[in-house]
């Protein structure tokens, strides 16, 4: 997959993005959410990606937090220990006034959350249509990404961050192969194979 492959899946997938807000927009305008709200980040989220999704916030965070990316690291880390003990931990890119440091980059596991009530511990309340909405658009997100994978961002951004692996990717190799021990451990999804 080069630069222009590349972007092409880029711009698919914003359009999948703005075609899902639009058509939600008369629910979540009914939503509670609002700047700083984030038990969906910390509590009662579970941030999944697809590795093209992993991949923007991968080069977002190589460019915006030159600085900071060792105590991401360390926040990814954790990630992935709590879920190995399958704990719903503060997501790694929640900042400490509780804004998300890759909003604009941000995959659409988050897009598709709101609520019409505050969720605490209880999780959100959404509608019915735009649940099925998103699952149609989840489908369609890893179709765009067919030579991709789904799973928890922290091991989408584990997966991408070998060499090997993301030379494979960029180049539009499909190697289900060579990730496939890591896939079984953490329940990675192989987007082509997903029945849509
Ligand atoms: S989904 Fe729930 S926790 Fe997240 S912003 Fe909305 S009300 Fe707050
Ligand atoms: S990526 Fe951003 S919006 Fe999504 S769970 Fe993490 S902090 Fe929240």
């Amino acid at each position: 997959m080069n630069d222009t492959t590349i972007r092409e899946k880029k711009s698919k997938l914003y359009e999948l993005y703005d075609a899902f807000a639009e058509s939600a927009r008369p629910f979540t305008g009914m939503a509670v959410c609002k700047v700083g709200c984030a038990d969906c980040c910390t509590s009662v989220g579970d941030v999944g990606a697809t590795t093209l999704e992993g991949f923007l916030i991968l080069e977002h965070i190589r460019t915006r937090f030159s600085a900071g990316q060792k105590e991401l690291s360390k926040r990814l880390k954790q990630n992935r220990k709590d879920r190995e003990v399958s704990k719903l931990a503060r997501c790694a890119f929640l900042q400490k006034d509780n804004t998300c440091a890759v909003y604009q980059f941000r995959p659409f596991s988050c897009r598709r959350l709101y609520s019409l009530k505050q969720c605490g511990e209880s999780g959100p309340m959404v509608h019915r249509q735009v649940w099925d909405l998103a699952r149609e658009i989840e489908a369609s997100i890893q179709a765009v990404d067919d030579t991709g994978y789904s799973g928890h961002l922290s091991h989408i951004l584990q997966i991408l961050s070998d060499a090997g692996f993301l030379k494979t990717y960029l180049e539009g190799g499909f190697s289900p192969d060579d990730i496939s021990e890591y896939a079984l451990k953490h329940n990675i999804i192989i987007n082509r194979f997903v029945k849509h």
